[in-house]
């Protein structure tokens, strides 16, 4: 069965969607997105999620084509014509198609298009061996808070981890890590406390990183939201990273130095068995 994804207002085969050459999206990077992970068939922290695309889009003033439960009808939509049990949702809002021309358009209709991609999460070997992250600079723009489609300097920093045999990028502004290159990064300090840079414009916020803040406070693990060096992350007990797409993923090794003993630590383990349980049981999760 060939992939159905969705592009403005319809469901179709893969291979027959095409957006224009035209498109902003295509010529400027000019739009914004979101990811979401699939569990059971469930979307994940999906109002959350919902809420960051509004921010984004009235950030960068393209209007919301939907509303909420619009957007979350279509999503389940595109999982059950899918069959998708776990795995990644991902859509994204160009400011729609146009002459070139930097000023907005005046009557373009935005470009809606929307994709499964069915993923491994809790079963991820990943998860159980940890990654390897290495440290690059963080070239991207002062406005990281909203979910830009524009991604070079994140397509660089990963492609330079994988050249490096890692597998996700952290990235440092002045010394501090910001985020990783696709996700939240967190270290553990030789104290057990979990450190994380507050949300500024310098980050993206991420959604698995508040559930996890949620849970850890929850769980009575000590929180520290502050700004991080890269020496003190080569000197932690433990490092993680969350995204939608991998929830919680142990850090073993930043820049080719282990992290303590090179294997997940134990409170790693326990706030990705904690999120696990969550996303397993959003029901009783809900507040
Ligand atoms: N930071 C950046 C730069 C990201 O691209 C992502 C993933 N979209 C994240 C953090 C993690 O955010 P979330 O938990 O919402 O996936």
């Amino acid at each position: 069965m060939s992939r159905i994804v969705f592009l403005n207002g319809s469901f179709l085969p893969l291979e027959e969607a095409k957006v224009p050459f035209m498109d902003r999206g295509f010529l400027f990077g000019d739009g914004v997105y979101e990811g979401i992970g699939v569990l059971d068939g469930r979307l994940i922290d999906n109002e959350a999620h919902l809420e960051r695309l509004e921010r984004s889009l009235s950030e960068v003033r393209i209007p919301n084509p939907y509303t909420r439960a619009e957007w979350t009808s279509l999503q389940g939509e595109i999982v059950r014509r899918n069959g998708m049990q776990e795995g990644f949702i991902y859509f994204q809002v160009t400011r729609g198609v146009a002459e070139r021309d930097f000023f907005f358009p005046e009557n373009a209709k935005p470009t809606v298009a929307m994709f499964t991609q069915a993923k491994a999460i809790v079963h991820a070997p990943a998860a159980e061996k940890g990654i390897a992250v290495v440290t690059v600079p963080d070239l991207r723009w002062e406005r990281r808070d909203i979910k830009s489609i524009s991604l070079l300097a994140q397509v660089l920093a990963k492609q330079a981890a994988k050249e490096a045999g890692a597998q996700e990028a952290w990235l440092v502004d002045e010394g501090f890590v910001t985020e990783g290159g696709s996700s939240s990064a967190f270290i553990v300090t030789p104290t057990g406390s979990i450190v994380v840079r507050p949300l500024s414009h310098a980050i993206l916020p991420g959604i698995t990183r508040k559930s996890l803040l949620r849970l850890s406070k929850e769980g009575g693990i000590a929180l520290e939201e502050r700004r991080f060096t890269v020496e003190e992350a080569y000197e932690a007990a433990e490092a993680f990273l969350t995204s939608a797409s991998n929830f919680v993923l142990p850090v073993v090794s930043i820049d080719g130095r282990p992290v303590a003993d090179g294997k997940p630590g134990p409170i790693t383990r326990k706030l990705r068995e904690l999120y696990l349980q969550m996303a397993s049981a959003p029901a009783l999760a809900a507040e």
